[in-house]
């Protein structure tokens, strides 16, 4: 079906009181994926396109945007395109001629102040389009050439109080907020506080939203869900999945050359783990 817009896709969520999973394209065999393990699922999803994964394809957005929408244009789930992790002000603006509904203004490397104006910035670009913006308030550790950072550092949780100030300064539509996840987390190990979320949840008055899901035990994101969260990032899971089923066809045949041959266990194993995640979000 064609795309639906992610802040229709968590507003449905929120008034369930669910969660809606958003997975990171990288190639369009994760969108195929998404989209197969969404259909297996019977639940909707969200498609999003990073920074880094545009980086990737040579800084040029609109092959893998268009390809992601023509997966999900093909599908039966309800799926929308979303932007992730952007600081760059000119790809944000790319975002509308290239069909996505939502994105996410990245300004947290930035000090307070400066986070608030430039994401109000954002945030006025995103109302005159009709585009969704989530900010990051806090700092979720992990990010691609980053270091992890430390549990006691100052930033690695939200302030209920300052997320509330910067909820009413921004207008921003979502919040992603850290309460002890991380990014690029290969083992599902990390334990959340649920009484930061529960406090969040009831200090801000827009959807929640957690990343570096990836690392989140299956429990950890049931609880975290019933405590608040709405839309709930996984990235790193689907390459774990992708890249364990590929080693292991080519550890297992050495002379494959065909990528279909091995790409395809790869993509099964990715939609495998979408609707693993996708039936732990109530
Ligand atoms: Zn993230």
């Amino acid at each position: 079906m064609p795309l639906v817009t992610t802040g229709e896709l968590v507003a449905d969520a929120r008034e369930k009181g669910r969660g809606v999973a958003a997975f990171n394209v990288i190639t369009l065999e994760h969108a195929e994926a998404i989209a197969a393990g969404a259909e297996q699922a019977g639940r909707d999803a969200v498609l999003q396109i990073s920074e880094n994964a545009v980086k990737f394809h040579g800084g040029h957005l609109a092959p893998i945007a268009a390809a992601a929408a023509a997966v999900a244009g093909a599908s039966s789930a309800r799926l929308s395109l979303h932007l992730d992790h952007v600081e760059s002000v000119e790809l944000m603006r790319a975002a509308h001629p290239a069909g996505f509904s939502s994105v996410m203004f990245d300004a947290s490397k930035l000090g307070y102040g400066e986070n608030v104006e430039a994401t109000a910035d954002a945030v006025r670009w995103g109302r005159e389009r009709g585009i969704w913006i989530e900010a990051e308030l806090g700092r979720v550790g992990g990010k691609a050439g980053e270091a992890p950072l430390d549990a006691h550092a100052p930033g690695v949780r939200t302030d209920p109080a300052e997320a509330t100030a910067y909820v009413r300064d921004t207008g921003v539509d979502a919040l992603a907020v850290a309460v002890g996840s991380s990014h690029a987390m290969t083992e599902r190990t990390a334990a959340l506080d649920h009484e930061l979320i529960a406090a969040l949840r009831d200090a801000v008055p827009v959807p929640l939203v957690l990343h570096g899901s990836s690392g989140v035990p299956d429990e950890e994101i049931r609880r975290a869900v019933a405590s608040g969260m709405v839309k709930i990032n996984v990235g790193t899971a689907l390459n774990t999945a992708f890249s364990g089923a590929v080693r292991g066809f080519l550890d297992s045949d050495s002379t494959a050359v065909d990528p279909r041959k091995y790409i395809a266990p790869g993509r099964d194993a990715m939609a495998a783990t979408v609707a693993g995640f996708l039936g732990l979000l109530g």
